[in-house]
């Protein structure tokens, strides 16, 4: 073994730190490429189901930090103006705080979506691609990234971080690449699935997606006994941002107000807009005290703040809600119709409250 002072003046390769994968002590270099190849063996069944957008791009960076042993791995794919690299899914070090915000061109995942080449920073503090930003609450000191190819074009990028220095070698960007290739083409099936499922204005999840979405998690709570919640959505007053800001700033408003709503709730709720300005929120494992809480919320954070329509014109916003709680005995849609009840009450009771729906057989 060399000693930590010799170590310094080896070769990129032999000071690579200790991988993240399970291996037996026994391990010797080439097992490192064989757990690889357990992991991607893996991975690829799980994106051979039928899975949706979220889970498989998960399971891919899931699988990047087990791979490459990186302490950060993410996942973002261009939207559809193809300027803005979005959010897709985000696993290790950070995962939980908010994703900092790339476009084309911009740091060295829009380098890489710009230019259509994989990339290997050593040292970040040396590159001037590199934007740092205290917030994202890890350190990124290696890089390395991969464009996502589809249909001869760039749809997004793959990339991993490690806070040392000099993590990934020549191995790691076959990986990456590997992983990328065969991850690709599935995350693009479900992207197609998701799109033909989601409303084009506020990418919340459309009405068609709703029944079949809505009595799966009814079988599911019925056959784990764990509870299910419902909150019903309606913005107040809505017709006045219409008739006072014109058209346009309406879609705005709905667009921040899905926008808002997504950063208040988990990644397991079911986000949906049933038509105009009225949405759903189905939420699994979830109690009437925590569905009450969720939708008080997102009432408050709504109240507490105006939204920017753009051209100096800004609105005061709020929204009523209905909260039910599935009593495991009632159809799926008497627990929608309890919620709608319960929205109506807050629509009686003056707007920007929320209301609770007593179970069904209370006196
Ligand atoms: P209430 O508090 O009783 O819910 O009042 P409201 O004005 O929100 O309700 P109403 O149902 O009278 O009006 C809904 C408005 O939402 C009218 C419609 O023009 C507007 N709307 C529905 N869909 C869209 C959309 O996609 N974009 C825009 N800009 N407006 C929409
Ligand atoms: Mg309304
Ligand atoms: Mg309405």
């Amino acid at each position: 073994m060399a000693s930590p002072k010799a170590k310094k003046n080896t070769t990129r390769a032999a000071v690579r730190p200790q991988r993240q994968l399970k291996r037996s002590s026994s391990s010797a270099p080439t097992n490192r490429h064989r757990d690889a190849l357990v992991v991607l063996l893996d991975l690829t069944r799980k994106l051979a189901d039928q899975t949706t957008l979220e889970l498989a791009l998960s399971s891919v960076t899931d699988a990047t930090i087990e791979i490459i042993g990186a302490d950060h791995a993410s996942i973002r794919l261009l939207d559809a103006s193809h300027s803005e690299l979005l959010n897709g899914a985000r696993s290790g070090a950070g995962a939980t705080r908010r994703p900092m915000t790339f476009r084309k061109g911009q740091g060295v995942l829009g380098w890489v979506v710009e230019y259509k080449e994989p990339i290997v920073i050593d040292d970040t503090r040396t590159d001037p691609r590199f934007v740092s930003h205290n917030a994202q609450g890890f350190s990124v000191v290696s890089l390395i990234a991969e464009p996502l190819w589809s249909a001869g074009a760039v749809i997004g990028v793959l990339s991993g971080s490690s806070p040392k220095a000099r993590a990934f070698g020549p191995d790691d960007q076959l990986l990456m690449r590997l992983l990328a290739n065969c991850s690709t083409p599935p995350i693009e099936r479900a992207r197609l699935r998701r799109l033909a499922l989601t409303d084009d204005l506020t990418l919340a999840f459309n009405q068609r997606y709703l029944s079949p979405r809505y009595n799966e998690e009814i079988e599911r709570a019925k056959r784990t006994g764990q509870p299910l919640s419902v909150l019903m959505l309606d913005l107040d007053h809505f017709k006045t941002v219409n008739d006072r800001f014109g058209h346009d700033a309406g879609d705005v408003a709905l667009r921040l107000f899905a926008d808002r709503v997504r950063s208040l709730v988990r990644r397991v709720d079911i986000f949906i807009r049933r038509g105009g300005e009225e949405f759903l929120i189905v939420m699994p494992a979830t109690t009437n005290a925590q569905a009450r809480a969720t939708a008080e919320r997102i009432r408050a954070s709504l109240a507490d703040c105006h939204l920017d329509l753009g051209g100096g014109s800004r609105v005061r916003q709020t929204v009523s809600i209905g909260v039910a709680t599935w009593d495991c005995n009632e159809v799926p849609e008497a627990l929608l119709r309890r919620a709608d009840v319960a929205l109506y009450q807050s629509k009686e009771q003056g707007r920007d409250r929320v209301s609770v729906s007593p179970p069904p057989n209370a006196p």
